[in-house]
Formats: structure tokens, sequence, C-alpha cells
């Protein structure tokens, strides 16, 4: 039988209503042919809402504990779509993320696949059963415990057993009809794209487009997945939504085609960082062995202040995610503490946005970060820190500035005409 995995997101699941809707797209595939396995996420708000009982019980929770409660709500969404399946004849069970069992690592919260065994889904398919309706964001880890893969994983998790089970496609249903040149909450400029190649939907997901999570991008990339993302509140076929696909199956060639944000950025600052070799790796090493994802970094020329008794300093920039400042902090101040570095003080900004321009066609175009910057300096926009990589310039500003500066920069790269 040919297979389809099916992905529907926490508002096309929010309530019982949504759940029938979803499952009568399930119904309309299984009338079509095919076997499918169904990915539900938690009903929207719930993880949120499990997240903040975590937080509200310990400040320093245990890890696996936190992965055994927030990830319950996609059981009960699963247990909700196997049964609504039933009310319509069809033959479904749910699988928990053990049941099946999901194999992953131990890194709880951010849990990465090991091994998906087709073995006891394909014998329930084999049985007669038309659906495998599993619950996303989940597995399982090697000392038995439940794991979690992250914010938005249930992604992954459809793209994974599209991988395993060889599947024709993976639909990703939400609540847009597809990908957008940027976040159409932004701007009402956004324009569907009809397909997106790999590397830049990759880039976008990391850099704050949440449509897809990152991961699931990669693992379409790596293992040839076809990937949709389209509307579970729109009629649907085969041709709607965005196509997530290789570079050469693009017809358009646009230099820039698409625009992110992320407000979740604060800048970090070590002012007066005694400048010498070995510095970058004294700051850099005890933040990465802290978990301190970081993510743009500055440092300043080398100064030495006259009269100091200190040898030159140099002010050192860097960005990390808000949550994990405090983090990052403690990470310095023990770096002070065991005499591997010496600063005057730590400078943060919490209210900062990270905005990035992504296009593939950047590779063999000049200009682009020109027309960037321009464009924000007409609207006096800031710009605090720069990156840029082969297909990608990432600024952060002001986080007052971010909405502004995503339709301004929309509209200096004309996204909204095909
Ligand atoms: P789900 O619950 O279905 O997983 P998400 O909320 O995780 O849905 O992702 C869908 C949301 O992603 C959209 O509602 C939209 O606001 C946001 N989004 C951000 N960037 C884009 C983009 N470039 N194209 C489409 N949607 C985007
Ligand atoms: N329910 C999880 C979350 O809110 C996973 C997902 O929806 O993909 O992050
Ligand atoms: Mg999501």
């Amino acid at each position: 039988m040919p297979l389809l995995v099916m992905k529907f997101g926490g508002t096309s699941v929010a309530d019982l209503a949504r759940i029938e809707n979803a499952a009568k797209k399930v119904q309309a595939e299984v009338a079509r042919g095919y076997d499918v396995i169904v990915i539900v996420s938690a009903m929207s708000g719930e993880t949120n809402k499990m997240v903040g009982f975590v937080e509200g019980t310990s400040k320093l929770y245990d890890a696996r504990e936190y992965d055994a409660v927030v990830s319950s709500g996609e059981n009960v969404t699963a247990g909700l779509m196997a049964l609504r399946l039933q009310e319509m004849g069809i033959a479904a069970r749910s699988w928990q993320g053990w049941q099946v069992p999901i194999n992953t690592t131990s890194a709880h919260s951010s849990a990465r696949f090991v091994s998906i065994p087709r073995d006891n889904i394909d014998a329930k398919f084999a049985e007669g059963f038309k659906v495998a309706v599993v619950a996303g964001f989940q597995g399982v880890s090697a000392e038995g415990r439940v794991t979690t893969l992250g914010r938005g994983g249930s992604d992954t998790t459809a793209v994974a057993f599209a991988a395993a089970f060889g599947a024709e496609r993976c639909d990703i249903y939400t609540d847009v009809d597809g990908v957008y040149t940027t976040d159409p909450r932004i701007t009402n400029k956004a324009r569907k794209l009809d397909k997106i190649a790999f590397e830049e939907m990759l880039e976008l997901a990391s850099l704050g487009a949440k449509v897809l999570q990152t991961r699931s991008v990669e693992l379409a990339m790596r293992y040839k997945v076809r990937l949709r993302v389209l509307s579970s509140f729109e009629e649907t076929d085969e041709n709607s939504g965005t196509l997530v696909c290789d570079e050469d199956e693009i017809m358009e060639s646009k230099v820039v085609s698409g625009v992110a944000y992320s407000r979740d950025e604060a800048k970090v600052t070590l002012v007066r960082v005694e400048d010498r070799p070995g510095i970058a790796a004294a700051i850099f090493g005890p933040l990465a062995e802290a978990g301190v994802n970081v993510d743009m970094i500055v440092q300043n020329i080398s100064e030495v202040e006259v009269g100091s008794s200190k040898g030159a300093t140099t002010d050192m920039t860097f960005s990390c995610p808000t949550n994990q400042v405090a983090r990052a902090q403690k990470a310095m101040e023990d770096a002070v503490a065991a005499g591997m570095i010496t600063y005057d003080g730590i400078v943060v900004d919490s209210d900062v946005a990270k905005i990035s321009v992504v296009g593939i066609g950047m590779r063999s175009h000049a200009g682009v970060a020109a027309t960037m910057f321009k464009a924000l300096s007409k609207e006096n926009v800031n710009i605090k820190v720069i990156a840029t990589s082969e297909i990608k310039i990432s600024v952060l500003i002001d986080r007052k500035y971010m909405e502004l500066a995503v339709q301004a920069l929309h509209d200096a790269f004309e996204l909204e005409k095909a």
C-alpha cells in the first residue's frame, strides 16, 4: 500500500470539532487508497500550560519529569484522533512514543532520534489497520524514560516517520496555507511560495520562522522526504500548500526569498576584557560547556587605555536566547573566579530582535547587504550586530522596531512580487 504521513499542529486539533475536521482529511486519503501515519501535536496552548505547571513547581526542575509532564498533551490528541477515526468506520489505533518505540537519546527536552523500528506498526497495517495515530514530540530513552524533542518537535516526528516508513510524502497541516516570504502575521504583503529549497527553509526555520521545526527540515533534506506545508482549515488537493524540495526543482529565482525574525534574543557584552591570545576560547569554551547557544559574536578592536594598569583590552559581544542569559552570566562569573578571564563588567540587553534575509541567490549576487542596511537606515533602525553566511544576512536591532524592520525589508526586496 502507498503510505502518507499527515501531521496536524496544535491549532488544527485545538478542540473536538477541529479533530473531526482533521480526521476527515485523513479519511479522504484513506479513500484514495493510502495507509496513513497521522502525527498529532497537543491541543494548542496545552504544552505552554504544562511548561507553566513545571516551572511553577520547581525552579531547577528535573528535566526527566519536565518531559514526563509536557509530553502528555500529545497522548490526549492521539487517543482522541484514533477514536474519531474509529467513529468514521476507519481501522485506527493510537501509539505513544514508547509503544512504537521511538528510540531517542537521553538529552531531555531536546532529544534526538536513535531509531524508529517499523515492526509494530507494520504488523498492524498487515492486520488491516488503515491508520496509525502517533503522538508527536515524544520518544523514549535507552533508560526507559519519556523524552521530548524540543518545542515544535512534532514536525520532526512527522518527517522521521516519513523517512523510516518510506512515505510518498509528508504533509504538515497547520494554520497557514503554506510557507510565506515572511510570517503572514507581520505583513499582509507576505506571499505564499509554491516551492522553497530545503536550504532556504532550513535557514528560515533556524532564524525564527516557526512554521517548521529546524530539525524537521534537516531530516527531510538528508533523507529526501517530500515535505509539504498546507492548511488544515481549507479544502486541499495534491497541489495545495508549499513543497519544500531540492533547489533544482525550483524555477523562480529571486536573490532573497524570505525574511525571518526572532524575538527571543539577548545581547551580552563583556566590557574591557583582557585582550590576549586564547581569550575567545576562554570565554566561549565555558559558555558552550554551560549549554549556552551563542549565535552572533563581535569583538571590538583592541585598545590600550592611557594610564591604565591593564594591558590591551577589548569589548566582546555575543547574542544568545533570552532564557540562557542567566546561565551565560553564571558561566562568565565562574570563569573569572577560576582566573580564566578578567573584564570590567557585563552589559545585558534583552530588548533586541534578530531579523534575517535569506536566499540561495545571494551566493552569486553582490549588494544584498547594502540594500538591507539602506532599507533599515531609511526607517531609522539602528543595527547593533551583523552576521552573514553564504545565503543569509542577520542583524540585531531594538525589539520595538522588529515589525517595522520586517516590513521594510519585505518591501525593499520586493518579495510581494512573484
Ligand atoms: P502548528 O501548531 O501547526 O505547528 P506553528 O504555530 O508552529 O503551527 O507554525 C505556524 C505559524 O508559523 C503560522 O501561524 C505563522 O504565524 C508562523 N510563521 C512564521 N514564519 C512563517 C512563514 N515564513 N510562513 C508561514 N508561516 C510562518
Ligand atoms: N506540542 C509541542 C509544542 O507545543 C510540540 C509541537 O506542537 O510540535 O512545542
Ligand atoms: Mg509548530
